[in-house]
């Protein structure tokens, strides 16, 4: 199984480096509470259960990503892959 980063990005377009709270709202949004160190801001992201799906790689995506992981991770102990 693979995942995908979903992009966070503050209004001044710097990336949080550090998220605070991941939760859950009564009318099933996932809420991401960050903070911005640049600008000095606290972020309250949503996200619909359809626009997390949306995120979500697509199986054949999952197949190449792994492949391209395992390359990456062989690649670090000195062992190319034969493509
Ligand atoms: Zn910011």
């Amino acid at each position: 199984m693979s995942y995908r980063a979903m992009p966070l990005e503050c209004y001044c377009g710097e990336v949080p480096e550090q998220i605070l709270e991941v939760g859950f709202t009564s009318d099933h949004h996932l809420v991401i509470h960050y903070w911005c160190s640049a600008c000095h801001r606290v972020i309250f992201m949503t996200r619909t259960l359809d626009e997390c799906r949306d995120f979500c790689p697509l199986p054949d995506e999952e197949a190449s990503v792994a492949a391209a992981e395992d390359a990456r991770f062989l690649q670090s102990l000195g062992i190319r892959s034969a493509e």
